[in-house]
């Protein structure tokens, strides 16, 4: 195991996160010939995992499933050297140049470099019922959830990138998928926006909020408000049956990881072209980092120009300790 000023580490650079970014940055950590740990607490791949058919991978024509694409990461990284542990960060710090990583299991790991890759987590709507019927009818994720409700009533929420594409897998279940948006058109991308208001099983409703997710063992209907552009609370309310409801609100960074880390308005943490923090030796990638375009492609990216940064970081450290 590498030593810097007589300490014991258990790496030279530790990943935390092991979504495209993660991954990325430990296949090139690896590369540059660094002992590298990379830290996860679920199964590899992160929310790419839940990609039906990712399909705007430049290089993979036909498109590959997330599963798969996820997979084939996780191996290339492990096949150029880098260590997985399936653990849980629980707080990190830094003293003279080695930053130290508790863990929930209670164990201690000391790197000389971090690279936070733990991306973002779905938001709440914040709606009685929601947190109630989670499991039981409510779902952020379709390709998970989704044949649980084939050919059943299915209301989706939000007019991202994300709620565009789940109701286009989900209307391959079911030709009663409902798509409500609180505004008057998509936040989603044109080609994704466009599809969904072409296909036939997916009724878009726009100016419409949902209010309550009812039920009894499990979801039954939604209390559904048309805004007509007004605010909440003064459109015309009614309820309406279902049988799932798979909302896609956005995501929040997680970086509880790194509170004292600078972050911007909405919470990402602050990176500059080296995907380096406002910490000596912290860099972020990824979802969780401000200012990405939260794409698969460009977590990649992010991940391989981190770990080339951090590596030449570490080179930096270890050349100062050396004079
Ligand atoms: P997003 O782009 O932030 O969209 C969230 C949607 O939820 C918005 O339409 C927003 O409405 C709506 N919303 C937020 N809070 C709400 C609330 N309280 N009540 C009702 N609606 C609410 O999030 P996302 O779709 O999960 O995408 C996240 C990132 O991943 C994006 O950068 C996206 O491009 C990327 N992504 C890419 C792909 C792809 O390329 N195929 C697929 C999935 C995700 P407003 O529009 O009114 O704000």
């Amino acid at each position: 195991m590498p030593q810097f000023k007589n300490v014991d580490l258990d790496a030279d650079i530790i990943i935390i996160g092991a979504g495209p970014a993660g991954l990325t940055a430990a296949q090139y950590a690896a590369r540059a010939n660094l002992n590298v740990l990379v830290l996860e607490q679920m199964a590899p791949g992160g929310q790419a995992l839940n990609i039906d058919l990712l399909e705007n991978y430049p290089g993979i024509a036909k498109g590959k499933p997330g599963m798969d694409f996820c997979d084939d990461l996780h191996r290339q990284a492990r096949e150029f050297g880098a260590s997985f542990l399936t653990e849980q960060a629980a707080s990190l710090k830094k003293a003279d140049d080695v930053f130290s990583v508790s863990l929930a299991s209670g164990k201690t790991l000391k790197a000389l470099a971090l690279i936070l890759a733990t991306g973002a987590k779905h938001r709440t709507l914040d709606i009685p019922g929601e947190a109630e019927f989670f499991g039981r009818g409510v779902s952020y994720c379709g390709t998970c959830d989704g044949p649980f409700f084939k050919n059943k009533k299915i209301f989706v929420v939000g007019g991202g990138d994300s709620a565009c594409d789940e109701a286009q897998y989900l209307a391959r279940l079911t030709d009663r998928v409902i798509l409500i948006h609180r505004r008057d058109r998509f936040r989603a991308q044109k080609a994704l926006a466009e599809r969904v208001l072409r296909n036939p099983h997916i009724e878009v409703r726009f100016n419409t909020v949902m209010n309550e997710i009812k039920g009894g063992q499990k979801v039954s209907s939604v209390v559904l408000e048309k805004t007509s552009g007004e605010c909440k609370g003064t459109g015309e309310i009614y309820e309406e049956e279902t049988d799932a409801v798979f909302i896609f609100s956005g995501m929040a960074p997680q970086t509880s990881l790194a509170p004292d880390v600078k972050k911007d308005g909405t919470g990402y943490i602050i990176v500059n072209q080296e995907m380096a923090a406002s910490v000596p030796g912290l860099f972020a990638a990824g979802d969780v980092r401000s200012g990405a375009f939260r794409q698969v492609i460009t977590a990649a990216g992010d991940g391989a120009a981190a770990a080339h940064f951090a590596a030449a970081y570490i080179d930096g450290i270890r050349g100062e300790a050396y004079t």
